[in-house]
């Protein structure tokens, strides 16, 4: 799409973008943040305070990106910052053991019981690449299970049908990654556990893994169906696998001990980014302690980070996480139910056939009349309605993920005005999605 018809009110961000394009591809540093999908000039933001941004063009929009979901406390929270500014003050990296990645590590243990040990590394796509060498180190397997619509980062073997920007671009597949990676990769439909048992039936003792996000947020909000999770750790303990639970998007998140917190399964693996990153790159894998002890240098597999477990990354992640205590969910909950209403009221107004899918406060909305299950009923949505949408709530200052196949995320800042300004802006929108043509 030309990036023409929406970029008339952006010059500054157009500028921005026109020397961006000069030196970065598509002068974007993660594909989503370009605007394909919606077209238009993606907003440069140049700040960022509670629940707002503002942009290079000095336009100031309520947040529900959140930074794809870490800046659950709103931005510049002056608790958070101050311990990032007392951390820098002593140094920004040592590249040795610290104090700070044991407290992040310890505080993390201690909200999720089956998470015994962690090892802290920089990116949610480290964290499960990680795991699944783990995974596969210990089964000594080499098969992963996957599911379509879930996106894990882009690790190699765990690009096959993902979701999030994939699915954004609606990438079949990506060049560069070998038919070695992808084929030892099994792909399923999501919430179908009949296909897990075949596969498991079909490839007897080759199995190292199932990895699955704790409740996929990358397609959309498409929430496993009542007992889906607990089938897949029962199948893997049957078949000898290891169950790993993806929890980049919904750890610290969903509740305080994340989707675990919500439905209970144990895994044998979960991986964290994001919230425990309190807006940096910190990320995690951990579970099962006899599993964690075959990672170097306990073990034999290898798994390392120059910067893995920086001290002002560190202090991030525990200041927010010390923050995150139940009165905060309850007010993440209370302002997601609040959005939820507002979209649901105005779609409703105005006609727009739609599906509003909640997982505890992610949410997302799905502009089609049937309940989304699996990928494939998330790419049945009419993305054209969330075109429109999307802009008409840009113009009036509402920054919404600017994909349909990505969760919406609020945080504990989403104030009465931000609300106000939500709701006004709606009526408009839905309009603008019940007009849209394809
Ligand atoms: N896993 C899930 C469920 C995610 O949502 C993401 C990112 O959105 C990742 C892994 C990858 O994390 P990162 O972008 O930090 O590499």
């Amino acid at each position: 799409m030309s990036s023409q018809p929406y970029s008339y009110d952006a010059p500054e961000s157009q500028a921005l973008f026109d020397r961006a394009a000069a030196v970065t591809p598509g002068g974007v540093n993660s594909p989503v943040r370009a605007f394909r999908a919606v077209g238009g000039t993606p907003r440069f933001m140049v700040s960022g305070k509670g629940a707002y941004l503002t942009d290079a063009d000095g336009r100031e929009y309520v947040d529900l990106v959140c930074s794809w979901g870490p800046m659950i406390l709103g931005h510049s929270h002056p608790e958070v910052i101050a311990a990032v500014q007392e951390a820098v003050a002593r140094g920004t990296s040592f590249g040795t053991p610290g104090e700070g990645e044991v407290a992040l590590a310890e505080e993390m243990v201690a909200r999720i019981a089956p998470l015994e040990q962690v090892r802290l590394v920089s990116s949610g796509t480290e964290a499960t690449m990680s795991a699944i060498r783990l995974a596969r180190g210990f089964t000594q397997r080499t098969k992963v299970i996957k599911f379509a619509g879930c996106y894990h980062g882009h690790v190699d073997s765990l690009l096959a049908a993902a979701g999030s920007g994939v699915a954004t671009f609606a990438l079949p597949d990506t060049p560069g990654v070998t038919g070695a990676q992808a084929g030892d990769t099994i792909v399923l439909p999501y919430n179908d556990l009949e296909a897990v048992q075949e596969a498991f039936h079909r490839h007897p003792g080759e199995i190292a893994c199932v990895i699955t996000e704790a409740s996929p947020g990358n397609m959309g909000v498409v929430p496993p169906l009542p007992g889906f999770n607990q089938g897949l750790k029962d199948a893997c303990r049957k078949n000898g696998a290891l169950f790993v639970s993806d929890e980049v998007m919904t750890g610290f998140r969903t509740s305080r001990a994340g989707w675990f917190g919500v439905d209970g399964v144990v895994p044998d693996l979960m991986t964290f980014g994001k919230v425990m990153g309190g807006g940096f790159p910190a990320a995690a894998f951990g579970g099962r302690a006899d599993v964690m002890a075959y990672l170097a240098p306990a073990g034999p597999v290898y798994q390392a980070g120059t910067l893995s477990g920086n001290p002002v990354a560190t202090a991030a992640g525990l200041a927010q996480l010390r923050l995150l205590d139940d009165a905060a969910y309850v007010k993440v909950d209370a302002v997601s139910e609040q959005i939820q209403a507002l979209v649901t009221e105005a779609l409703t107004k105005e006609g727009v056939a739609h599906r509003l899918q909640t997982a505890s406060n992610m949410f997302s909305v799905f502009f089609t009349d049937r309940a989304v299950r699996d990928y494939e009923g998330a790419k049945a949505q009419e993305s054209f309605r969330f075109t429109a949408f999307f802009h008409s709530l840009l113009a009036s200052g509402v920054y919404l993920p600017p994909s349909s196949f990505e969760s919406w995320f609020v945080s504990t800042a989403h104030d009465e005005r931000a609300l106000q300004k939500i709701a006004d802006a709606l009526p408009a929108a839905a309009r603008a999605a019940a007009e849209a043509q394809a």
